[in-house]
């Protein structure tokens, strides 16, 4: 039950361990269960030169042989669902079942971008006879990577299922808190006939790491998920080395509940919904703007359903939440509570930490506050839940679109005139109405605004991953 694996570095193919390392460490307990191996300079020049080889390879093997490597590769992780899902519930806490679902959703990233690999159309373009003009889409280059921790296995999946589909090497650094998914993928991927050096991953310092990666000639694509301050650090890093990047970077999705919606409803699957991954998630919904007529419905549905959820070890079959990620983020939440707490808002239910041992927090529900509450404006990327009241559709938009982010917006609503509005009008890379889903693997998802640029999945996916090259063909 609390096998976790070896984590080393995968270069060239071949595993690799370092002098150095950093603990990982059960949320749920705080006990040390692996280390997580600090990747050296040489190590990173390894990686660098291996991308290169595996980028001459990989780029010349048709798509057909590429995907199908990586339609095995997910095929082996379904096969190791449970043991890769035991693996993120030690190091991240999150509930078995959800775990084991995130493994489902990385492996189907794999075999919706396999598929998307064989559909990289280039065009020709009309033209006067004589000449031809031919479109083709190429892959960029080797693809600097980094995923954060709060889905171990989902997260990087996207990359290297992105740039292998496209035709890209990569070098994926993961976060080092929760390894374990990144080192599953490699293991697939290995056992998947992948060729060498075409998919490499390290650790370490992030910051040196990423400070080295970027510039290096190599690396023609940085790709990144995680705060939007280090996006805007690791972008202007880029930008001096005129390198694209693909990031998708934090959010503080405004939920709009229209007059007509069905307030319990709405509001016990709002709840239900900021406790999956103890609302560690990008899209995580968190300013509710709720018409004033059903304010208190809502509101009390919303408490009710937020006090049952129960809270514990994610190994525990009925627990639906389990502890926080890492320490920071219990500090984190227990700063903005006190804030709003101090400037007025009304705490219904929540707002302190469970017990001293473990990252456990419950679901917290704030109403009436503020708008100059720190919690209005930072993310809270925890359960924290921020609840006022609308006196209109317009005043929730305006609320909606008020902050710099833009990656997930929802509405509960029936009304076709909202809906026109709302697509309209809210700022958001992914609009969700009555639902509070806000990506599939077909589906493209990104952010505007301070929550990034460029799109993962769907028909857009691919794209960052490669470069258009126009053909003028004079004949003769
Ligand atoms: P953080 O800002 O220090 O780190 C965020 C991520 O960036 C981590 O994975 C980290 O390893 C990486 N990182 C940090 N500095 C880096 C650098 N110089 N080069 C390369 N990578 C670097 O904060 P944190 O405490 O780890 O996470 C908290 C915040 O991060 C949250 O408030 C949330 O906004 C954001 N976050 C977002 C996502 C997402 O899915 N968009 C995921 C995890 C974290």
């Amino acid at each position: 039950m609390t096998q976790y694996p070896v984590i080393q570095l995968y270069i060239d193919g071949t595993w690799r361990q370092t002098a150095e390392s950093l603990p990982v460490i059960n949320p749920a307990d705080e006990t040390t269960i692996g280390k997580t191996p600090i990747a050296t300079r040489a190590d990173l020049d390894d990686a660098l030169a291996a991308a290169e080889r595996g980028f001459k390879l990989w780029s010349a093997t048709s798509p057909a042989d590429r995907a199908a490597v990586i339609m095995r590769a997910a095929a082996i992780m379904r096969e190791r669902q449970d043991e890769i899902a035991r693996a993120i519930t030690l190091e991240h806490g999150k509930p078995f079942e959800q775990a084991r679902l995130e493994v489902i959703r990385g492996c189907e990233f794999f075999e919706w971008d396999a598929g998307e690999g064989l559909r990289t159309y280039g065009r020709v373009i009309p033209s006067k006879p004589g000449i031809r003009y031919v479109v083709v889409h190429q892959p960029i280059g080797t693809v600097a990577a980094f995923s954060p921790w709060n889905f171990p296995l989902s997260q990087p999946c996207r990359k290297v299922a992105g740039a292998l589909a496209a035709g890209c090497s990569i070098i994926l650094k993961a976060a080092e808190e929760t390894p374990a998914g990144a080192v599953h993928i490699a293991r697939a991927l290995h056992d998947a006939g992948l060729p060498a050096g075409v998919m490499n991953l390290v650790f370490g310092i992030p910051s040196e790491i990423s400070e080295y990666l970027i510039p290096h000639q190599q690396t023609r694509l940085v790709a990144f998920t995680g705060s939007t301050a280090v996006g805007k650090h690791l972008t202007e890093i880029a930008a001096r080395h005129m390198k694209p990047v693909l990031m998708e970077l934090g959010g503080h999705a405004p939920v709009i509940v229209c007059e007509d919606a069905n307030p319990v409803a709405s509001g016990r699957l709002s709840a239900v919904r900021k406790a999956r991954n103890a609302g560690q998630v990008c899209t995580s919904p968190t300013r509710f703007f709720v018409h004033e007529s059903i304010y208190k419905p809502f509101t009390d549905a919303f408490v009710e359903r937020a006090k049952a959820v129960i809270v514990g070890n994610g190994f525990d079959p009925a627990t639906e939440m389990g502890p926080l990620a890492n320490h920071r983020r219990i500090e984190a939440l227990e700063t903005l509570v006190a804030d709003a707490r101090q400037k007025g808002a009304r705490v219904l239910t929540g707002g302190e930490r469970i017990q001293n041992r473990g990252y456990f927090f419950p679901v917290t529900v704030l109403a009436d506050v503020p708008d100059d509450a720190r919690a209005m404006r930072e993310e809270p990327f925890g359960p924290l839940a921020l609840i006022n009241p609308v006196s209109s559709l317009d005043e929730a938009i305006e609320k909606a679109n008020s902050l710099p982010f833009g990656l997930a917006a929802y509405a509960f609503t029936d009304s076709a005139f909202n809906v026109d509005q709302l697509v309209q009008r809210v700022e958001a890379g992914n609009l969700s109405i009555n639902t509070l889903e806000a990506s599939v693997p077909e589906t493209p998802f990104g952010g505007v605004k301070e929550s990034g640029y460029g799109r993962e999945g769907g028909a857009e996916g691919l794209s960052h991953y490669t470069v258009v090259k126009n053909v003028s063909h004079q004949m003769r």
